[in-house]
């Protein structure tokens, strides 16, 4: 009877709980890839999923939060569009006794977040400002100052300050010495600043920038936190020629290793970008999922950095790759992340 009773219980442990998993948007292809890790990973370790996607659309998140919620779910993996509107549904987790970990982006003005895993956002930021002036070096070395023009991600999402915060710790020394001129004169995350990570926001700025700035000048860098911003800021530069006869392309940076930013980095248009395996993500965030259903401790390695305005939420982070032309094959292919066909 025992050892029935064993083997029913082994049955039903395939179901160790179900995660409620509430990714930001499709428009970006590194959101499908870290969801479906997640599926493919917590469905290994024996949970069941209910994956949602929001469109960049807050109260589309929220219902979908709230839904989660209704039915039951154990846990919320949450990668917040805005990541201060979340406090009223979490509190509603937390009635349920639900747990919440804030996936890549972190989950503000709320006590009701308990884990963080993300990567380490001020070295990405670091990394994408380290590689903007190894590309001015290298393309105008005898061009004094380098002119360059800074791009912020999303107001709303608690990562872009650590980006261009780790991005000007790189930058500002060399703007105060006169190696850099930001010839607009935009700075700080309130002027540069790009809603919703939009990519068409960023081209029709550096549209702007261009005409008012541009006409007797020319740019030599682009500071671009993000892959979907840099194809934007490219088209802008393209359009008014740089990139052809005697105007040679500014270093554009980026973020995500998506496919046609890989592509362009192979057609020396980008520069680089940066790339942050989400499998790894998704193999954390099942980690430390896996240990809360299990009343262990997650393993975290970050107590101090990920302040939400009301706790220091403890967190993981993984470490970003700067990658460029010199090393994209060993990176994204050599690690299986993508397939060689898939970027020739
Ligand atoms: C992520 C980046 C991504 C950006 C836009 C950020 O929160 O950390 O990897 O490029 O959102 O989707």
């Amino acid at each position: 009877m025992l050892a029935m009773c064993v083997s029913v219980f082994a049955f039903q442990a395939a179901a160790e709980g179900t995660v409620g998993i509430s990714m930001p948007t499709k428009s970006s292809a590194r959101w499908i890839t870290d969801g479906s890790s997640m599926v493919e990973q917590f469905k290994a370790a024996g949970y069941d999923t209910d994956l949602q996607y929001a469109e960049d659309d807050i109260p589309n998140q929220l219902a979908q939060i709230e839904n989660m919620i209704t039915k039951g779910v154990d846990v919320l993996v949450i990668a917040a569009i805005d990541g201060t509107t979340l406090s009223n549904a979490l509190e509603n987790a937390k009635a349920a006794d639900i747990k919440v970990i804030a996936y890549d982006r972190l989950i503000r003005d709320s006590g009701n977040v308990d884990y963080y895993a993300t990567f380490d956002n001020f070295k990405v930021g670091v990394e994408q400002a380290t590689s903007l002036v190894n590309g001015l070096k290298e393309r105008f070395p005898d061009v004094k100052p380098w002119n360059v023009e800074l791009f912020g991600g999303s107001p709303d999402d608690n990562n872009a300050f650590f980006f261009y915060d780790g991005a000007m710790s790189v930058l500002q020394p060399l703007i105060d010495d006169g190696s850099i001129a930001v010839v607009s004169g935009q700075m700080g995350m309130d002027k540069v600043g790009t809603l919703r990570w939009d990519g068409a926001v960023a081209q029709s700025r550096m549209d702007n920038i261009l005409s008012a700035n541009y006409t007797e000048k020319h740019v030599n860098g682009v500071l671009s936190p993000y892959d979907g911003l840099s194809i934007g800021i490219l088209s802008s530069l393209k359009g008014v020629g740089y990139g052809s006869g005697d105007l040679p392309m500014p270093i554009v940076t980026g973020q995500d290793a998506e496919v046609p930013s890989v592509k362009s980095i192979l057609a020396d248009e980008q520069y680089s970008t940066i790339f942050k395996d989400t499998r790894e993500l998704a193999k954390v965030t099942v980690g430390m999922v896996d240990a809360m259903m299990k009343g262990t401790e997650p393993e975290i390695n970050d107590t101090k950095t990920y302040n939400n305005g009301v706790k220091v939420v403890p967190s993981y982070l993984l470490q970003p790759t700067a990658v460029d032309k010199s090393n994209w094959e060993s990176v994204l292919i050599g690690s299986g992340y993508y397939k060689a066909d898939q970027i020739q």
